[in-house]
């Protein structure tokens, strides 16, 4: 048999079709999150999982899996990262994966986890974890379940099922081992922090900053670095995140905290990092793996990219504190650059992930990478989990939550079903650090650049480099195929140290 292009033409067609299906319920979903009234919950998760339901049953048809099948046997010559063997590789990883999931379960789970995000609100705000206790074990149970299905007959474990979802390929012992790598250095760091002669001063960044003005700034740096208001929104809700809803509709979202500065604003850097890697994916491939993000490790890199590695720098700071310091007028009038800058960097064990710094926030991801993996391999159980969190917090940070809000019900990921999903953000850390590099090295330096406002140069490097290649390669391949190395945890530390020693007045 030869590669036939009709049969080709038919899978393409028949994936965008799921993906037309995806993002109305994408767009339910995202309404949800941003305005819709609390007792349209229960008709809101029927609409949903009906939709999730035909998504499926396109996704699993029989005979678009045997076409898929019988085009990946014929793909003869055609170039592995071209786009015509990834749409194939692609589409059949995800049909193998869906197969396995019977319709029934995958209902099930979209009932429980729209149900489980609107619990998980509740909860939070009456600080109460015995309110999400059931909807969670629930969860837990399903997410098991379907993790077991996937693995069934290959040396995967349930939990590296799921995770494979986010990463593709990935596997627990090697990511233990770049944690490792990482978290030595990084607890050394943290500790000389401690004990540094400087100090920055972080009531600087508490504050009056009026709404207002948040939103102005936010939207001015968004636009700069280069995410396109043509081709998507920024919006507010209570738990930030960034969702595509249609080729060029990106939706992003922010929260602003009147008396933290840098919720808003780097939060909203973070999310165009997200949203400017899905506006930089090629159209003319919605929805076929070309034109789909890589990994979510490689998506994290994108707006970890923006937030840290430009948000957090000097030369950053030059080119917007004259503006900050006039849209908060008179707040920041008694404020210097470099305290401001050095306010920004603060690095110190808190309670909350995304509030977290960029040294400390890694061994917020390690616990909750630790904890999932027992909640699905079954040796804790979700009575447990509230105290097993509070234990890692005291031994691995140092603190500990007075009540459950800021502690284990503090984040939305578990009550969503995205189980295996935290490790991505450490990867995608390691992964900025790394490309950040390479694009200095090969532009040749951006301080000049960053300090008249001028981010075109970097963008367009990662356009090239990651965002017009889909999922065209793996993200172990994007990575060295970029930086001209595979992805460890050098580029983070030398970055963080290089950063943070000098201001806290540290030997190199
Ligand atoms: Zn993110």
């Amino acid at each position: 048999m030869t590669f036939s292009t009709d049969d080709f033409d038919f899978v393409a067609e028949h994936a965008r079709d799921a993906m037309l299906l995806q993002t109305i319920a994408d767009t339910l979903e995202w309404d949800e999150r941003t305005g819709m009234p609390i007792d349209g919950g229960d008709y809101r998760a029927n609409q949903v999982s009906t939709l999730r339901g035909m998504v499926h049953r396109r996704r699993t048809d029989a005979k678009y899996g045997e076409t898929l099948q019988s085009l990946s046997e014929n793909l003869g010559d055609e170039d592995p990262a071209g786009d015509v063997a990834a749409t194939v590789r692609g589409l059949l990883r995800n049909w193998k994966r869906d197969h396995r999931l019977p319709e029934e379960l995958v209902q099930r789970t979209s009932r429980a986890t729209v149900k489980g995000q609107q619990r998980w609100d509740a909860a939070r705000r009456a600080d109460d974890f015995k309110m999400f206790r059931d909807t969670l074990a629930e969860i837990i149970d399903l997410k098991r379940e379907a993790g077991q299905r996937i693995a069934e007959g290959t040396d995967r474990s349930p939990y590296e099922a799921l995770l494979d979802e986010y990463e593709p390929d990935a596997r627990v012992e090697p990511l233990n081992q770049v944690f490792q790598d990482l978290r030595k250095p990084l607890v050394e760091l943290i500790d000389s922090i401690r004990e540094a002669p400087r100090q920055p001063n972080r009531s600087l960044l508490e504050r009056d900053f009026a709404i207002a003005g948040q939103r102005d700034l936010s939207r001015f740096v968004a636009e700069r670095v280069g995410f396109d208001f043509q081709a998507g929104r920024l919006d507010e809700t209570s738990h930030p995140f960034c969702t595509t809803l249609g080729p060029r509709d990106c939706r992003i979202l922010t929260r602003y905290d009147l008396n933290w500065l840098p919720a808003g604003l780097l939060g909203t850097l973070h999310e165009a990092g997200h949203g400017m890697y899905e506006q930089g994916m090629r159209s003319d491939w919605f929805g076929l793996p070309p034109g789909s993000y890589c990994s979510l490790g490689i998506h994290e890199s994108q707006s970890r990219l923006w937030e840290n590695q430009v948000g957090r720098s000097r030369p950053f700071w030059k080119w917007l504190f004259d503006r900050t310091q006039k849209t908060f007028a008179p707040t920041l009038d008694d404020v210097s650059l470099d305290d401001f800058h050095f306010a920004i960097n603060q690095i110190q064990p808190s309670l909350i992930r995304v509030e977290a710094d960029e040294a400390t926030y890694n061994l917020h991801i390690i616990i909750r990478f630790d904890l999932e993996q027992q909640l699905i391999g079954g040796t804790l159980s979700v009575d447990d989990l509230p105290a097993a969190w509070d234990a890692r917090y005291q031994s691995d940070l140092g603190v500990c939550a007075p009540s459950p809000a800021n502690g284990v019900l503090q984040d939305v990921h578990w009550s969503a079903g995205l189980i295996g999903y935290f490790p991505t953000y450490t990867l995608g850390n390691l992964a900025s650090a790394q490309l950040f590099d390479a694009a200095q090295a090969e532009l040749g330096g951006f301080d000049d650049m960053f300090a008249r406002g001028e981010f075109e140069p970097l963008l367009s490097w990662l356009r090239s480099r990651i965002h017009e290649r889909g999922q065209c390669e793996s993200g172990d391949a994007l990575i060295s195929r970029a930086t001209g190395k595979s992805l460890s945890a050098d580029a983070l530390i030398g970055y963080l140290n290089g950063k943070l020693r000098p201001l806290y007045g540290l030997e190199a």
